[in-house]
């Protein structure tokens, strides 16, 4: 069972902090997203202190990675306890830059960065480009070239490691799209430093995400600290070692090692280069500040079992059809203590639509508060209007208030986004 002390029970009645899931249901509708302000901070400070007690003479960067919770209410948060940003877009620079994170503490990843994106970065001045192929690095160098402007680079390495997680979020192996093999880091290397307009200032890795063991990162950054000892022996000036995320959540029993652990695995591995580290975790910061709130439509009972349909779908929250996983999933008020078991399903047209089997539950019916627990990172940011459902609003909580922060859009906004050509 997840432990989400900032959504806990009491006298049977699911809270946000202070205030009353139930009382927010009323207030906004259901489904929607959840999200705790307390627990974010107390998430990043959580990395700040495990990494500046471990890295004592080391500066650390926190990049939080957007792609995890984009929400501009969760960016300035995080942006006002002095948090960076790994990005993976344009839009994702935007949202950073929006919710007043200073490009000096961007990094940019993502295979695919075209022209524009490239143009757009360099404008701001973010720190670091990750980049991940040689055809990539040409284009920074055309395009810094051409705003007569020089871009900072470290080249993501993949590290050719096993990240023993589930197959869709694994990234560090060789036949995966990221980054450059190890094996051919050097002459990367060797070529970033003859092009103009370009500086080799770092080294960075990301091998997957949901990680619950040490043992993987510990191997990539051992292989990593060998590389900048290389690289420096070839003449770069490498001041900067980017050891991405991936740093999984409880979302059943899984037991995941502390953030100390994580930054005491890092400190073996990489203080001895006397490098920046940054660190880009994503699920690891938001994935148990949040829960989707759902209602009970109907309890319908089939020929073998009993199904607990909800007004909430895989078009709001992906992970169950896409990675099989696993969300805890609690009546939000007990009023009934006995347990039942159910298929829990949504409400669009695909068998895929299930976010549990066999579930025990408490013994709901038609009207009655479901939470899916876990869901503050790549829930919302991953949800889509598929069906035509209108994408459920967001809601951060902050010990006894709660604020809308990302309404429910209208029927109309959402009709009206089409047109249809005049030659129909
Ligand atoms: C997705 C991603 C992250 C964040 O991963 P989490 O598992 O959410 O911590 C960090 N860096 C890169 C490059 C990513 O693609």
């Amino acid at each position: 069972m997840t432990t989400q002390k900032h959504f806990p029970h009491i006298n049977d009645k699911m809270f946000a902090e202070n205030v009353a899931l139930s009382n927010i249901a009323r207030q906004v509708g259901t489904p929607f997203y959840c999200y705790s302000n307390t627990a974010i901070c107390q998430n990043y400070k959580d990395y700040q202190q495990a990494f500046s007690a471990t890295l004592v003479d080391q500066e650390t960067l926190i990049c939080y990675a957007v792609k995890a919770n984009g929400n501009q209410a969760v960016l300035s948060t995080l942006a006002k306890l002095g948090s960076g940003a790994d990005v993976v877009s344009e839009g994702e620079i935007r949202r950073a830059r929006t919710a007043g994170i200073p490009a000096n503490k961007i990094v940019y990843s993502g295979v695919a960065k075209i022209e524009s994106e490239i143009e757009y970065a360099l404008s701001e001045g973010i720190f670091q480009f990750n980049v991940e192929s040689e055809p990539e690095l040409e284009l920074i160098s055309q395009v810094a070239t051409r705003l007569k402007t020089v871009a900072a680079i470290a080249f993501r390495i993949n590290p050719d490691v096993c990240a023993n997680t589930h197959a869709k979020i694994s990234t560090g192996k060789s036949e995966n799209k990221f980054g450059v093999p190890i094996s051919k880091a050097r002459l990367a290397y060797n070529r970033a430093a003859s092009l103009p307009n370009i500086k080799v200032q770092g080294v960075d890795v990301h091998i997957g995400s949901q990680l619950t063991q040490l043992a993987p990162f510990e191997e990539a950054y051992k292989r990593i600290a060998l590389l900048v000892s290389d690289l420096r022996e070839d003449g770069h000036d490498i001041s900067v070692v980017d050891i991405g995320g991936g740093l999984g959540i409880t979302y059943s029993d899984e037991h995941i090692p502390s953030k100390q652990e994580y930054a005491t695995i890092a400190k073996a591995q990489l203080g001895h280069l006397n490098c920046k580290i940054i660190i880009e975790p994503g699920r690891s910061l938001l994935g148990n500040a949040g829960v989707l709130v759902s209602s009970v439509v109907f309890v319908k009972t089939g020929e073998e079992r009993q199904f607990l349909i909800l007004d909430v779908g895989m078009n709001d929250l992906i992970r169950p059809s896409m990675y099989e996983a696993h969300h805890d999933i609690l009546a939000v008020d007990k009023t009934n203590t006995e347990l039942k078991t159910y298929d829990v399903v949504g409400p669009v047209c695909e068998t895929g639509d299930t976010f549990a089997k066999a579930r025990q539950v408490n013994e709901s019916k038609s009207g009655d508060l479901i939470a899916i627990m876990s869901c503050g990172a790549y829930g919302a940011v991953m949800a889509s209007t598929y069906n035509t459902r209108m994408l459920a609003p967001e809601v951060m909580v902050k010990e006894n208030d709660f604020a809308v922060v990302r309404q429910r859009p209208t029927y109309e906004e959402v009709i009206n986004a089409d047109s249809v050509p005049n030659w129909i």
